[in-house]
């Protein structure tokens, strides 16, 4: 029940990749024919890919991930020549996945102004706020579409009309939304918008970023024409090809119901944790969320200990902390909602996929409450709730 970590691949993108691991080998920039039917396999995939998204098939640049596409968006716009003019002024959240936080930290290490809009309680972004924040050298806004440690929802298409009245790039990190809600990138004005492949059941290290028409990008990687110039190097067929067939079976689950039953799942395993355990709370509760995470804080309790108890069982989740340094520092993103650092230690994430299935929410809400009762017994945590 880790998912939004990463998800497995399914048989059907194994299936898919296979020939390009194993029979085809071609490079899609060859002209010959192997190289040519490799080229076939990736624009086949781009199409499935720009049909998720609602886009343009050129506004499509396969990368190696989400965090390549943050990083690409975040340094694409803001660099001209390599260069950024200092005094230059970036938005974006407190509450971002690092790819884009620290991206933004090293603009602002290079003498760029950024300022990370605070989060309500719910975890939720004002788009007022973000209004408010700009300036007449605002170059880019840069908000995720659904944060990874709660599953809250941003409201994205607000933004993106804030974005174009004021005429500046909006860029937004969609790597926990995609699959789990529709996206429309017209719907969401949005100019750039960042994608993993193993969120979505596709291979590890494939991802794409949405580059609307028009947007000035700088490429982060210089070498060969690949990608209409911006992103050199080699594509990567099997990964390319397991993410479009990725794409078309999200597209599928959105619209059959698969997803409609992780939530189904998701609220079942949500509301027998609360019914069976006491000083138990949802994070953003209030809040909309992606159909599959549950961000659940059981006071008086160690998380990380409660991880490895639940690991010891066969259950895999994460908690609400992140080893920076050796040393484990409470969520950036529960502290930002107002959690005291026990309570954000106290926070685990459960996120599940349609893979999950009901016998294993019958096994978690034995095993949860069943090791929450014991952690508390032998070392309870004294600990106030909001800050
Ligand atoms: N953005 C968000 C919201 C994420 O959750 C993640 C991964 O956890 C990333 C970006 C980075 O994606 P990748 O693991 O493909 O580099």
């Amino acid at each position: 029940m880790d998912a939004n970590a990463t998800t497995p691949l399914l048989p059907e993108v194994l299936e898919a990749m296979r020939p390009w691991l194993l029979e085809s080998f071609g490079n899609a920039s060859s002209i010959h024919q192997h190289g040519q039917q490799a080229r076939a396999a990736v624009e086949h995939a781009r199409e499935s890919v720009a049909r998720l998204l609602n886009c343009r098939e050129s506004e499509i640049v396969f990368t190696s991930g989400g965090t390549e596409s943050d990083n690409m968006a975040v340094f694409g716009v803001v660099q001209q020549g390599g260069l950024v003019k200092p005094g230059d002024h970036v938005i974006t959240s407190s509450i971002e996945h690092h790819a884009v936080l620290h991206a933004a930290e090293r603009l602002q290490e290079r003498g760029i102004d950024v300022t990370f809009l605070p989060v309500s309680s719910e975890g939720t972004i004002d788009p007022e706020d973000v209004r408010r924040a700009l300036r007449p050298n605002t170059m880019l806004i840069s908000v995720m579409m659904a944060n990874n440690e709660t599953g809250v929802i941003q409201p994205v298409e607000e933004i993106g009309r804030i974005a174009q009245e004021a005429d500046v790039w909006f860029h937004t990190d969609a790597v926990q939304a995609t699959g789990k809600l529709p996206i429309d990138v017209k719907a969401i004005g949005c100019d750039l918008l960042s994608i993993s492949g193993h969120k979505m059941h596709a291979p590890q290290g494939t991802g794409v970023l949405y580059v609307r028409r028009g947007t000035r990008i700088e490429p982060l990687f210089f070498g060969g024409a690949h990608e209409r110039q911006r992103r050199a190097g080699t594509e990567n067929v099997a990964g390319i090809v397991g993410l479009g067939k990725a794409a078309e079976i999200a597209g599928d689950a959105l619209r059959d119901g698969t997803m409609d039953r992780v939530a189904a799942l998701r609220d079942r395993l949500e509301r027998g944790i609360l019914a069976r355990v006491e000083d138990c709370a949802v994070n953003g509760a209030a809040a909309p969320r992606v159909p599959n995470t549950t961000n659940l804080r059981f006071d008086n309790l160690e998380g990380e200990a409660l991880v490895i108890a639940l690991d010891l069982k066969g259950l895999a989740v994460s908690g609400g902390s992140a080893c920076m340094s050796g040393a484990t520092e409470p969520s950036h993103v529960l502290t930002a909602m107002g959690l005291v650092s026990t309570s954000a230690r106290a926070s685990l994430r459960f996120s599940l996929t349609k893979l999950n299935t009901e016998d294993e929410i019958d096994a978690a809400l034995e095993l949860v409450p069943a090791a929450v009762n014991r952690l508390r017994e032998l070392a309870p945590v004294n600990a106030g709730t909001l800050g």
